[in-house]
């Protein structure tokens, strides 16, 4: 199949943008590098693109002719969407609604959506399957909540094929050794706890220990990239057009806080320094995934399902390019 990807030069969508070429598919990426990185696109083609630029998505789709879009751009960090709520509706939800406008359009009748658990938020249920309550407790999660719902109706009003992957908390480098988590400013956990590992911070702040969890910190469940690439693979194979299907991704198994700096201080074999502050706010206490529904419809598996192997492989990339894509600029110049 020939696929667009927008938000293709990102961390989950540059892994994805390869193994679709790995396995035979074309894959295009379509991104503003605002978080990006061109490194990351390899030698597939980039169209350097913002989805709330109507008349830029329009002509890559009309260009590409792709049989599908796998839609990965957006804003994605829960407390960014706390402070600026606006950009999150604006970005996400506005620009998703361009996307979706000019598929129909274009008549390109297959999407594979990025959607996530902080959809789930405060649901009461963990882990959590498909039909658990969406209980979304950030903008950021009340974004992409909205977003499912937008493309249900595009299904049932104008036949548009869908397949809703909510993501887990992605993690991990991908296995080939030159690619990683490399965001600006750097939000999530384990990029952070590395990155204090490296000394490029004095300390982690743990964001609350009153939650009602085993030792009071946030749980999550971390799923490798690698294995969400592979779900994205599964997915573009069964998504048709008229229909619809959602699936989690995730291992199944939470993991605390301090149950990840435990991991990554295994993974580097020193201490790591973490102090206890205050809340985030938005967070929700525990999102773990009950997978079987891909697992079993699917076929899907996960390679990884300890916290040290996912860590492990963060560190490779972490220890290997300390600046991530602007390591790898520096080595390639010097060679
Ligand atoms: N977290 C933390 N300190 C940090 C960053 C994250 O304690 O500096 C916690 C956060 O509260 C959440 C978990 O780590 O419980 C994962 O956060 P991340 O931002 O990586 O992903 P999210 O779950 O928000 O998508």
């Amino acid at each position: 199949m020939k696929v667009l990807c927008t938000g293709g030069a990102g961390y989950v969508g540059s892994t994805c943008l390869r193994w679709l070429r790995a396995n035979g598919h074309e894959a295009v990426a379509y991104d503003n590098l605002s978080l990006g990185h061109r490194e990351a696109v390899g030698d597939a083609t980039l169209i350097v693109g913002d989805i709330s630029d109507t008349e830029a998505l329009s002509e890559a789709l009309r260009s590409v002719k792709p049989d599908a879009v796998m839609h990965f751009a957006a804003s994605t960090s829960v407390g960014e969407s706390v402070d600026d709520p606006e950009h999150y509706y604006r970005n996400n939800i506005a620009g998703t609604l361009n996307l979706l406008s000019a598929m129909r359009t274009a008549k390109v009748q297959r999407l594979i959506f990025s959607s996530t658990c902080a959809t789930y938020g405060e649901s009461p249920i963990v882990p959590m399957n498909e039909d658990a309550p969406q209980e979304a407790c950030s903008p950021y999660a009340r974004t992409k909540l909205a977003v499912e719902w937008m493309i249900r109706d595009f299904c049932g009003a104008y036949g548009l094929g869908f397949t809703l992957l909510r993501y887990f908390n992605a993690a991990g480098a991908p296995s080939d050794g030159e690619h990683g988590e490399d965001h600006d400013p750097e939000t999530h956990l384990i990029p952070l706890v590395l990155q204090v590992a490296m000394g490029q911070r004095e300390k982690l702040l743990v964001f609350g220990n009153d939650y009602p969890t085993p030792d009071g910190t946030c749980i999550r469940d971390y799923i490798h990239v690698d294995d969400l690439a592979q779900a994205h693979l599964l997915a573009i194979g069964v998504t048709e057009p008229g229909r619809g299907a959602v699936y989690n991704i995730g291992t199944g198994t939470g993991n605390s806080v301090l149950e990840v700096i435990a991991a990554c201080e295994s993974a580097v074999g020193s201490r790591i320094p973490y102090e206890i502050v205050d809340r985030r706010p938005g967070d929700a206490p525990a999102l773990v995934a009950d997978p079987n529904r891909i697992m079993s419809k699917l076929g899907w598996k996960p390679h990884f399902t300890e916290i040290q192997a996912i860590a492990q492989t963060a560190w490779q990339w972490h220890k290997r390019y300390p600046q991530g894509y602007r390591s790898k600029e520096t080595k390639l110049a010097a060679r």
